[in-house]
C-alpha cells in the first residue's frame, strides 16, 4: 500500500540525530520549560521572521490562546472559512465567541476575500484566514479589510509551515500566526505540539501567561499594569517571584523539552522537505490526466503542499479504485464547517456555501510527502490516469 502520508521514513532518515537529542534531554532531567523550548522558540521566530514565538501543547490551543491574547471573547464574532479542519472554528467557540463562516474560493479553496465584507457586523473582532492545504489566502486584501474595520488577523498556519506570500513566511502576515506540530504536518513532532508567533509584544506576553495558568511568571506585561507582592521565599528557592501570582484564568498548555529538541532537528530540514513536496506536486501537475482538476498555484505564493488535492466528479468511486490498486487517499474535509452537526445551532443551510460544499463532495488528496519515491509517484499517476 502506498500511504497518503508517512512519518516513519522521516524518522529513519534522521534517526541518529533525533535519538541523540532525545537521550540528552532524558539525561538532563529538565523536561518542561528548559533550554530546548527556549532555543526552539528563538529559532522558529527567526525562521518565520517575527519577534516572538510562544510554544504551546498543540495547534488548537495555539488558536485558543491567540484569540484570548487578542482579547476575543464572549459576544464577539470571528470570521473564518467554511472549508477547514474543525479546530479553526472550535477555537472560536472555545473562547465564547461565534464563528461566522465565509465560503472558499474555487481556485485554492482559501477563504473568499470578496465575501468577507458582507459578513462584518459591529460585533466582528477578528478574521482567521486558513492557509489551506499549504497555500496562503489573499493576505493583502484581508489586511486591507481588517485595517478598514479595525479587526485582528489571526492566521491558522497549521497546514502551512514554510509556505510564503509575496516573499514573507506564513505566520508573519497577520497579527498573530498559529502553527500545529501534529506529526503529519509539514513540520511535525513525535506527539502533539503547537506555537504562536507574533511581532506584538503585548500579545506574546499575554499568550505566555495564558499558557501557564495566567501566571505572572511569564506575563511580564500583565505585571506592569497589575500589582504583585512577592513574598520573599524566591530568594532561597530560585522561583520567579510571580510564579504563583495569577492574573487571569489560563491553561496548562506547554510544548515539552523532548518535542522541542526533535523540532529543532527537523526545522533545519523544513525548506528542503518543502522543496521536495513542490517537486512532486509539479510532477503530478505535468503527468496527471486533465480529467482531474489539479491544485491552482495562486500568484505570489510559495505553496507548502501539506496535501495534494485533486477534484474529481466521481470522487468516491475514484477513492475505491485507488484503494483497490494499493494507493491510499484522503478527504480534507468531507463536511464543511457550516454543516457540521456541532454547528447546527448556527442555522446555516445546505447550499449556502456552494464552493465549500463542492470541495467536500469532490476533493481527494493523493499521496504526497517528501520521501515518496519516484516509482511510487509513477504508480499513483498511472492509477489515477487509468481510472478514466
Ligand atoms: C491540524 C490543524 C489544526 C489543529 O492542530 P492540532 O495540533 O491537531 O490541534 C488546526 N487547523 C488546521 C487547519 C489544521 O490542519
Amino acid at each position: 500500500m502506498i500511504p497518503l502520508m508517512n512519518v516513519q521514513r522521516q524518522y529513519v532518515d534522521l534517526k541518529k540525530e533525533i535519538d541523540d537529542t532525545v537521550i540528552q534531554v532524558l539525561e538532563s532531567g529538565q523536561y518542561i520549560n528548559g533550554p530546548q523550548v527556549q532555543a526552539f522558540e528563538r529559532e522558529f521566530a527567526e525562521y518565520i521572521g517575527v519577534r516572538y514565538a510562544v510554544s504551546v501543547a498543540n495547534g488548537t490551543d495555539a488558536l485558543v490562546i491567540a484569540l484570548r491574547a487578542a482579547g476575543v471573547g464572549a459576544g464577539d464574532e470571528v470570521i473564518t472559512s467554511a472549508m477547514s479542519f474543525i479546530a479553526s472554528a472550535e477555537a472560536i467557540t472555545a473562547v465564547g465567541a461565534v464563528p461566522v463562516f465565509v465560503d472558499c474560493t474555487s481556485d485554492g479553496y482559501v477563504i473568499d476575500e470578496k465575501l468577507i465584507d458582507e459578513k462584518i457586523t459591529k460585533r466582528t473582532k477578528a478574521i482567521i484566514p486558513i492557509q489551506f492545504y499549504g497555500q496562503c489566502a489573499d493576505m493583502d486584501e484581508i489586511r486591507r479589510i481588517a485595517d478598514q474595520h479595525h479587526l485582528i488577523i489571526i492566521e491558522d498556519d497549521a497546514q502551512a509551515a514554510g509556505a510564503e506570500y509575496k516573499g514573507k513566511k506564513a505566520g508573519s502576515l497577520g497579527d498573530i500566526g498559529c502553527f500545529s506540530f501534529f506529526p503529519t504536518k509539514n513540520l511535525g513532532c513525535c506527539g502533539d505540539g503547537g506555537i504562536i508567533v507574533t511581532d506584538n509584544e503585548q500579545f506574546a506576553s499575554f499568550a505566555r501567561a495564558l499558557r501557564s495558568h495566567g501566571s505572572g511568571e511569564e506575563g511580564k506585561l500583565l505585571l506592569r499594569s497589575l500589582s504583585s507582592e512577592p513574598i520573599g521565599l524566591e530568594i532561597q528557592t530560585g522561583e520567579h517571584p510571580s510564579k504563583y501570582f495569577n492574573y487571569v484564568f489560563g491553561y496548562n498548555s506547554r510544548l515539552d523539552e523532548i518535542q522541542a529538541a526533535i523540532l529543532r532537528v527537523r526545522l533545519k530540514r523544513l525548506d528542503q522537505w518543502n522543496a521536495r513536496r513542490i517537486a512532486i506536486a509539479n510532477r503530478y501537475h505535468d503527468l496527471l490526466s486533465d480529467n482531474v482538476v489539479k491544485p491552482t498555484q495562486l500568484p505570489g505564493r510559495i505553496h507548502g503542499y501539506y496535501v495534494y488535492v485533486i477534484v474529481v466528479e466521481q470522487r468516491d468511486e475514484m477513492r475505491k479504485y485507488l484503494y483497490g490498486k494499493g494507493i491510499a487517499s484522503g478527504v480534507y474535509y468531507p463536511v464543511p464547517l457550516h454543516l457540521q452537526v456541532a454547528y447546527q445551532h448556527l442555522g446555516y443551510e445546505k447550499g449556502s456555501m456552494p464552493q465549500a460544499e463542492s470541495v467536500a463532495r469532490h476533493s481527494l488528496a493523493i499521496p504526497l510527502f517528501p520521501e515518496l519515491t519516484e516509482d511510487e509517484q509513477n504508480e499513483v499517476i498511472d492509477a489515477v490516469n487509468s481510472f478514466f
